[in-house]
């Protein structure tokens, strides 16, 4: 928005708020963030009814019900999954429920084989072995190994042993005088984690000609504790099956990047599209590894690289081929997108978004049914509430994405499709991929809403020890700060985190569309993700027995749905924000060399918004302990704050992938955690003039909105008292 025209509203709304001046003077409200005197006690009373409706049993119906068969992305059953949840949500009272339909390149497997030719015979079986303990890992639909949007290929080649894949490792390899042109490299899946599409992207890039990607039992196997079926670790023949689209370039529909694959839309050619991989591989258990490894000739590979086998890890001389077939059936087949909504009584135009994505590469007991369950069970919950009469006073939006394996494809193309609405009507959108893989509460949070999410956690007790789980969070904090031998005291404000990279479906909404963000979920000892070991069993083994955390996370996703859906002022907290931009600002100042960068303009502004962002949280405190704002006030004050979040977005976006936009957030190649992207990554190809023109792009971003929010907090101030600039 305009300065211009935002000072225009402001007038107005001072004129309207004259009336309604009362004493400044007043105890701050005893209720969550963002609500009035008035209106405190009945939202209180509000979440305690709604908390009072989850049950753990009809959780745990859900999870059965979703985890019975594979659903993957544009499957037969993930689609009748979006009719199962339509009529559902229908049935529980919400309203304009619609399945939207995308037609976008989906994958699966046709024919996948891997053989070792020499210097022994050995065939791949591809499949994870059946267990007694749980019938479902005998169910003839579950696929073998498979890369989602590997490209097809058949080739034999010698092995070379590449660790995790990443581009210093291949450095380390050209040190021992080996080249990966042409030939097949073995990579493992974490240490140090990254996407496994980053793995591939790096291994084109090297001209390898195909890649093979297996799950080390130091990762995710017995060096970690008990497998399956006796304990949560994965067994010998769990794959890690998973998509390696390079959707940190663009996500969503390869063939409609930055657009929305709505009947008629123009695509793109697949040799064209940038998200789409051009080496084929598979992944593989330890148990189809083993052999390879074992056979590997070559210098005996670093300390670091070795894994947990019961062998020395090589780097490959040669001596070991194998011949890979992968044959993929890439089309373009259905995405269903279940949307429903319960409109807002007062502002149906200002949403709040919850999503979780439905496909799941096999039963997806953790990932994703845990969260499709605990969404059920919010929608459940609220909808019986409004069969009694209690509306939000603004709109519920919940989605059921598809396509979140692939390339987060549903939540982009709809985000994409609805991006000019979305801009001028969402609050935030929160996200749950998976509710609960364990105890140990992980929050994320965009950093103005993360003192929304932290007020949250020191309200709700954890389950299995009474204490608040903020009590849980500092501990877990605490220890991971040990461990990483980081000596700056702990506080609260570091308790949710704020850095947020990719991998999920809030990805459109924060990085394209600048649409704060929270992602919530309990994680646990986990070693079975994306294998058919994930399912029921093992969540009422080892996961969540008894769903209480599946509850609780839904109390949590629900209580702040409702708290921004009925908050007076929008609880954003810019002071906060502000003072996660200095830390970001310290981070990317201490990994450059000095005297590179001139950081001081940007701090300034920092600054500058810090101190208004306080003005703005002193001044909607008074007011709101004076009793109700005026609505018009309020309203265009809540305007304003939406505006806000917005003026983060560079319509440019950044250098080499437009799509992403957002000045403050993006995520690495390898899904991780990226800050102020433009400039981090100009500085860290020591692109100094590219850096200084970053850097300016961000300190217009943060001026533009310290003065929105001085504006708001002077338009609070004359209404109510309080301090200006
Ligand atoms: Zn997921």
């Amino acid at each position: 928005m305009p300065s211009g025209a935002l000072r225009m509203i402001i007038a107005g709304a001072l004129a309207v708020a004259v009336g309604h001046r009362q004493a400044a003077k007043a105890d701050p409200v005893p209720g969550p963030a963002g609500f009035a005197r008035a209106t405190a006690a009945g939202q209180r009373e509000l979440e305690a009814t709604f908390a009072a409706l989850l049950s753990p049993d009809r959780v745990r119906s859900w999870h059965r019900y979703f985890t019975a068969e594979p659903h993957p992305a544009g499957s037969e059953r993930n689609n009748d999954l979006a009719r199962y949840i339509a009529e559902e949500w229908r049935k529980q009272g919400l309203e304009d429920v619609t399945v939207h339909r995308y037609d976008v390149l989906n994958t699966a497997p046709r024919q996948v084989s891997l053989e070792m030719v020499a210097p022994v015979r050995y065939e791949a079986s591809l499949r994870e072995e059946p267990y007694e303990a749980d019938p479902d890992t005998k169910n003839p639909r579950v696929s073998p190994g498979y890369l989602g949007l590997s490209t097809s290929v058949d080739v034999e080649a010698p092995v070379v042993y590449a660790h995790s894949g990443n581009p210093e490792d291949y450095d380390l390899l050209r040190r021992h005088g080996i080249d990966v042109r042409g030939k097949i490299v073995l990579v493992r899946y974490s240490n140090p984690y990254s996407y496994r599409g980053f793995k591939a992207l790096t291994a084109e890039r090297e001209g390898a000609a195909g890649i093979l990607i297996y799950s080390d039992p130091a990762e995710d196997g017995f060096k970690r504790g008990p497998v399956f079926p006796d304990g949560p670790w994965g067994p010998e023949s769990h794959v890690q099956r998973g998509a390696i689209t390079y959707d940190f370039i663009v996500p969503g529909d390869p063939l409609t990047p930055g657009w929305p694959s709505v009947p008629g839309a123009r695509q793109v050619k697949p040799e064209e599209a940038r998200s789409l991989p051009k080496i084929g591989g598979l992944p593989l258990s330890w148990r189809d590894a083993k052999p390879l490894l074992e056979n590997m000739d070559g210098p005996v590979a670093p300390r670091e690289w070795q894994g947990g086998l019961p062998l020395e890890y090589r780097l490959g001389g040669g001596r070991v081929r194998v011949r890979m077939k992968v044959e993929m059936d890439n089309r373009v087949a259905p995405n269903d997108v279940v949307e429903g909504r319960i409109r807002g009584g007062e502002r149906p135009d200002e949403w709040v978004l919850l999503g979780n994505h439905r496909d799941a590469w096999e039963f997806g007991g953790v990932d994703p049914s845990s969260g499709t369950a605990s969404m059920m069970e919010v929608t459940r919950a609220l909808g019986e509430m409004l069969k009694s009469g209690r509306r939000p006073r603004r709109t519920l939006v919940f989605c059921s994405w598809d396509g979140e394996e692939v390339g987060l494809t549903g939540s982009t193309e709809w985000g994409e499709q609805f991006a000019d609405e979305l801009k001028s009507k969402a609050v935030a959108y929160l996200n749950v991929d998976s509710s609960a893989s364990g105890p140990d509460f992980e929050p994320q949070a965009s950093g103005s809403l993360a003192p929304l999410v932290l007020e949250l956690a020191r309200e709700l007790p954890d389950p299995a020890t009474g204490l608040p789980l903020v009590e849980a969070l500092r501990a877990a904090r605490a220890k991971a700060r040990a461990e990483a031998r980081d000596e700056t005291p702990l506080i609260d404000d570091d308790l949710v985190d704020v850095r947020i990279g990719s991998g999920s479906d809030h990805t459109v909404f924060l990085n394209h569309l600048g649409i704060p963000t929270i992602g919530l979920s309990f994680d646990g000892p986990y070693g079975v993700y994306h294998s058919m070991y994930d399912g029921f069993y093992w969540m009422n083994r080892f996961g969540d027995p008894g769903y209480r955390y599946h509850v609780l996370l839904a109390r949590i996703w629900g209580t702040l749905a409702l708290r921004l859906a009925d908050a007076d002022l929008l609880p954003y907290d810019l002071s906060a924000l502000a003072r996660h931009l200095r830390a970001f600002v310290d981070d990317l100042e201490n990994a450059t060399e000095k005297g590179r960068l001139d950081l001081a303009p940007l701090r300034a502004r920092i600054e500058a918004l810090e101190a208004a962002g306080r003005r703005l949280n002193e001044n909607a405190v008074r007011a709101l302990a004076s009793g109700a704002p005026a609505p018009d006030l309020e309203r265009r004050v809540n305007r304003g704050l939406l505006a806000l979040e917005r003026n983060w977005l560079d319509a440019d976006g950044l250098p080499g992938r437009p799509w992403f936009k957002h000045t403050v957030y993006a995520a690495r190649y390898t899904y991780a955690h990226l800050e102020l992207p433009g400039l981090t990554e100009a500085a860290e190809e020591k692109d100094w003039g590219r850096a200084a023109h970053q850097a300016a792009i961000l300190e217009r971003a943060v001026a533009r909105n310290a003065a929105l929010v001085d504006d708001l907090a002077a338009a609070l101030a004359a209404a109510w008292g309080g301090t200006s600039p």
